[in-house]
């Protein structure tokens, strides 16, 4: 199984000058493959990286912002064989389907629509083989926002996407072989509904993953050096921590 990065940044300023590519990452297993947050530039990097949407089986977006919706119809118009095929499984947020992150045409041509909900353990059928996704609260400017835990290929990949740090959701994200996270910010542009690094740092020290990868990384985050916080991540928590780069090619 491998995990690919098809980019390593976030926001608002990153998302428009693409410093760091924001085409989120894709899980190729022999179970499943599935695009996780195809934002703006998901479709260019995919194809540069010969990770064809053709091949997907499934793509999940956690929630109906930009950065992590933009390139889902396009994705879906690849997995469901350029949308000459009812075909495919589409996990999204209750925004994406509500606020029209995709079109109703482009719901009309998935095979499995799954409005994610907080607490809840699905199982997918592919033609591959299956996977499990449980679904974990998060707290954002999207309200119906969610992280999850995929079980696939006898691994466990957890993934938390843009959140406010809260008591208790490291707890929720035990378990994992391989722990992304989206550390936006440093301490010094915190702001409301991001992760900082201490927050990051706190979930880890909780969740305490075999590996984890920081992405989803804003300028000040950037200018900071992503490496240098991973590193210091990794010392203060003892999980061996890496910072995401596009392109990045993780063999599980
Ligand atoms: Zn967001």
């Amino acid at each position: 199984m491998e995990v690919v990065f098809l980019g390593s940044g976030g926001g608002r300023i990153n998302l428009i000058r693409q410093v760091r590519a924001t085409g989120g990452f894709r899980i190729n297993s022999s179970s499943a493959n599935i695009h996780v947050d195809p934002g703006p530039g998901a479709l260019v990097h995919s194809v540069k990286m010969k990770q064809s949407p053709l091949s997907l089986d499934c793509v999940i977006v956690t929630h109906n912002h930009t950065d992590h919706v933009s390139d889902a119809q396009v994705m879906v118009e690849g997995m469901t064989h350029y949308s000459l095929k009812k075909a495919g499984i589409f996990i999204a947020s209750r925004n994406v389907i509500d606020e029209n992150g995709i079109s109703p045409w482009h719901q009309s041509k998935i095979e499995h629509l799954y409005i994610a909900k907080w607490g809840e353990k699905k199982k997918f059928e592919t033609k591959k083989g299956s996977f499990e996704i449980e679904i974990i609260e998060l707290k954002h400017e999207e309200p119906t926002v969610f992280g999850f835990r995929l079980y696939l290929d006898n691994r466990i990949i957890g993934y938390v996407s843009d959140t406010e740090y809260f008591e208790g959701i490291g707890e929720s994200f035990t378990g994992c072989d391989l722990l992304i996270v989206n550390c936006i910010k440093p301490e010094s542009d915190a702001y409301e509904g991001h992760l900082t690094i201490k927050g990051v740092m706190k979930i880890l020290e909780k969740a305490q993953p075999k590996e984890a990868v920081i992405t989803h990384m804003g300028m000040k985050m950037l200018r900071l050096g992503p490496a240098t916080v991973a590193k210091e991540l990794q010392d203060k928590t003892g999980v061996r921590t890496i910072a995401a780069k596009d392109g990045l090619k993780l063999e599980l």
